[in-house]
This record gives structure tokens, sequence and C-alpha cells, in this order.
């Protein structure tokens, strides 16, 4: 895959990037561990200093670095600008935060025969990030902020589609003043990650992507028996059961569809209704699904851009016909507009089958499934269904069944009355193939540290 920026919105290149020569890699990760050994060194009021400055810069460079996003991806351009806001909280979050997560744990000393003892959390050293692009902002800062205020520095390998953001981050923290080598952004392909993970300077990578990026990456991490975080793909549940309030559940069921035009790993993809509000449920989430505005992203009516790639336009438009060509039915959407670019209605499907890989894959792109169920039971075996973890979402106003959800729903997170989302003050990530580890609030932080017992006796 060639590093350039393309147009989802034209199918237009716009902008191409010669890759990274070995001599380039190489001489980053020099950087990138000299960077390491001046970040450590430093305190983190210092580094909180730099991070909040970090937060300035985004702030005002809003409206350009997100039309950049939108260019390479195809995000509307409300969106990007709130990605960009996103960021800077969650810089600011860190800055403020960052001592108290790092701060000295006491433990218990006399129930270990010593006069004190202690945790301690210390940076790890240079990072790998492998990141995608769907939010190409986000998904990058919620792994730097925490590294960076840690005392780890980063080392980019952006999606090859994505790669003037994947500059502008580099040039945002060395603008912030972190120390040279802080956050290098490599342009590299995915078959330059092998040489940049067994480099001995490199001591853990992160990885936001596909089971199939996650399953490469976790191989060469184990054969170099190097930490890793693995944020993969989801198929979240979004479970509405008779009690909840059908309007509202429409309304956050139509966002959480086809945010960033549907290609969301939290999106809600799998939408399971009780019996008992089926119809009024689908009716009102189709009326909303069908108005839905796609169109320019850059302009400020327009709901839904197009899909950041052909291929990816591609994988929705085939999982889709399969499940027609087995018997479900399209109840809006379905049909690729006729115009230049990777658009793709929202869509909603009904009657999926076992047999539909609608129904085992993770659909990226605006469309929703419909399952219809007859009990609690056979909703959470449903929701877990599937070979995915990541988020999960139950509409219910009984106390007793929210309860219930929080519990059985196998997932890295439950949204219960609301629509899941990411913050910083909450860890982030998922079981099963969506992935190990977790992002974002101190857990986030402590991935990337040593946590190492002190005893003094
Ligand atoms: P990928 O997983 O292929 O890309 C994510 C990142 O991983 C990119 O930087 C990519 O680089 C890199 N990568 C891909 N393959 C390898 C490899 N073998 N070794 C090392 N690095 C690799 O995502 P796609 O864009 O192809 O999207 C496909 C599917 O991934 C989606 O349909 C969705 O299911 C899932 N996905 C999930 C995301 C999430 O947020 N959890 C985000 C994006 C995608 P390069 O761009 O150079 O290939």
């Amino acid at each position: 895959m060639s590093i350039a920026t393309v147009n989802p919105a034209t199918g237009q290149t716009e902008k191409t990037f010669d890759p990274h020569s070995d001599e380039q890699i190489d001489a980053a990760i020099g950087r990138a561990a000299d960077g390491h050994r001046a970040l450590r060194a430093v305190s983190v009021t210092e580094r909180a200093g730099w991070m909040k400055a970090a937060a300035d810069l985004l702030e005002a460079d809003r409206d350009d670095i997100a039309r950049t996003m939108t260019t390479e991806m195809g995000k509307t351009h409300a969106a990007a600008k709130a990605e960009v806001t996103k960021c800077a909280a969650a810089a600011r979050f860190y800055a403020d935060n960052a001592a108290d997560f790092l701060a000295d744990e006491p433990a218990d000393a006399g129930a270990v025969n010593a006069v004190r003892a202690f945790t301690r959390y210390q940076p790890l050293g240079p990072v790998l990030a492998v990141m995608p692009w769907n939010f190409p902002l986000w998904q990058v800062m919620r792994f730097a902020a925490p590294a960076l205020m840690a005392g780890n520095v980063g080392l980019l390998k952006h999606a090859s589609n994505v790669p003037q953001t994947a500059l502008y981050l580099a040039d945002l923290f060395h603008r912030a003043g972190f120390p040279t080598g802080s956050f290098e952004t490599l342009l590299i392909g995915s078959e330059q990650v092998e040489r940049v993970l067994t480099d001995r300077r490199v001591r853990a990578a992160t990885l936001t992507g596909s089971e199939t990026a996650g399953r490469a990456i976790a191989q060469i991490a184990g054969r170099e028996l190097k930490k890793m975080v693995l944020e993969l793909g989801g198929s979240d549940p979004f479970v509405v059961m008779p009690s909840a309030s059908l309007d509202r559940a429409a309304e956050v069921a139509t966002t959480a569809r086809c945010q960033n035009n549907g290609q969301s790993c939290i999106a809600a993809k799998r939408f399971i209704v009780h019996a008992d509000v089926y119809d009024e449920f689908t009716e009102a989430f189709v009326a909303r699904m069908s108005a839905l505005r796609v169109g320019d992203p850059m302009d400020a009516d327009t709901d839904v851009g197009p899909l950041a790639s052909e291929h990816g336009r591609a994988d929705v438009e085939e999982q889709v016909a399969d499940a027609v060509d087995r018997g479900a039915r399209v109840l809006c959407g379905g049909q690729r507009p006729d115009r230049p670019g990777w658009w793709y209605p929202p869509t909603v499907v009904a009657d999926l089958t076992p047999q539909m890989r609608m129904w085992s894959e993770e659909v990226f792109g605006p469309v929703a499934g419909l399952y219809r169920v007859s009990s609690y039971a056979e909703a959470v075996e449903v929701a877990n269904g599937t070979a995915f973890g990541l988020g999960s979402n139950a509409w219910t106003r009984d106390p007793d069944e929210q309860e219930r959800f929080a519990t059985d729903l196998d997932a890295g997170s439950v949204f219960v009355n609301g629509m899941t989302t990411s913050y910083p003050e909450l860890p982030f990530g998922g079981v099963k193939n969506s992935g190990h580890g977790r992002e974002l609030s101190a857990w986030g932080m402590r991935e990337f540290c040593n946590i190492k017992t002190v005893w003094v006796g």
C-alpha cells in the first residue's frame, strides 16, 4: 500500500510520500532512545508543561488539522474538529493527573517484614505505536499523552492513508517543547514494522486496528518478548429491552452506528431488540437512519461522509450482498450512490442468520444489523455470541436488568442507556478477539510502566 493522501470524497490522489529508508528508520530509533534518556530525566511537572503546550497548539491548529483529517479519511469536518478538542482535553487530563498516577504507592511494610515497601512506576523506553486511520489524531493521542507523561517515547507507524496527520503529530510534540526524539513519525509500510519491533532499543508496542494486523504484530512481539497492548475490532451489541425509552434509544442507535461514517471500533453494530418493542424500535430507527444527510464532509449540514477507502467500501458492499443473497431484508439504504468517491448510505438489514457474514464479522461502515429476541437470556446469548468483546450497550429502565447486563455482557465496557464512548477518566479496551490491555485512565498509563516493587529492610 503506498503512503499517500487520497481524498475519499473524490477518489483523487492529492499527495504521495516516499517511505523512509532503513537508514532513516535507524536514525529515528536512535533519536527515540536518546529522547527517552532525556525525557525520563526530567520531572513530571516539566513534562506536564509541554503536554499543556501541546493541548494549546492543538486548539490553535484545530480547523486546519481537522481539514487535513477530513481530506485524508473522509470524516466530517465537524467530527474532525470535535476530535481535535477531545485530544486537547486528554492531553490536559494527563498533564494534570500524571503525578498522582505515577506517585509511589506504599504497601503494608509490617506484613512484608520491611521498614518501608512501595510500588514505583517507571517508563519502559521507546514504544512502537501502530495506529489506524479512523480517528487519526485521537487514537494516537490516547497512547501518546499517558506514554510521554510517564517518560516513555513514541515511534508512530500510522496508517498509510493518513501521512499528513502522522507528520503533524511529530511536529506537534516538537513544537510543544518535548526533547528531540520524544515522538517520531515513521513513514513506513506494514512490511517494515518487523524491522522496528525487533530492534532491541524498542521496548514495547501498541496497536489499534484489525484482527489480522493484531495477530501479525503480536507474533513478532511474542517472539521478541516485548510487552504489547492490542485494541482490535468490535461488533458491539446494542440491546433494547421493553422498558427502554425507545425514542431515545433509536436516536442514540443512529448516532452510535453512523458516527465517523460508521467506521468506529466501538460503534454499535448489532441491534438486538426484544420482540415486545421490535416493531416500534425498528420503525423509529429506520426513520432516523433514512433521514441522515450523506454528502460533502466539509459541509456543516452533512451527517455522513464517504468511507475512508475503496477497499473498505467494497468490504461493506460484499457483506450486505452476502446477507441479501442468503435471505436478509434491507430496510433502508443498501445501494451506493453513483458518484466519484467511496460513498455508502446508512443501511439497516433485518432477518440475519448465523450463515451470513454480517452475523459474525465486524461491519466497518454505516450498516446496522437487526436481531429479534424474546427474552433477557436470549438477548445476552446473541450479544455474547461473537468472537469480539470490545464495547456493549444496553437499554433498559429496569434496575435489576441494568445490574445483570453490567455483569453478563462479555465486553471491555458496558454502557447502559447511553452511547459507548471513550473518556480519559475511564479504562478502554476489550476482551476475546478485541484485544488485551487497557488504554486511558491510570490503567492505560501503567501499561507501559515498569511496576517496580521496592522493599527496604
Ligand atoms: P489495518 O488493521 O490493516 O490497519 C491498522 C494499522 O495496522 C495500519 O497502520 C496498518 O498499516 C497496520 N498494519 C496492517 N497490517 C499490518 C501487518 N501485517 N503488520 C504490521 N502492521 C500492519 O486496518 P484497515 O485499514 O485495513 O481496516 C480493516 C479492518 O480493520 C476494518 O474493517 C476494521 O475491522 C478494522 N479496524 C479497526 C479499527 C479499530 O479502531 N479497532 C481501526 C481500523 C480498522 P498500513 O495502513 O500501512 O496497512
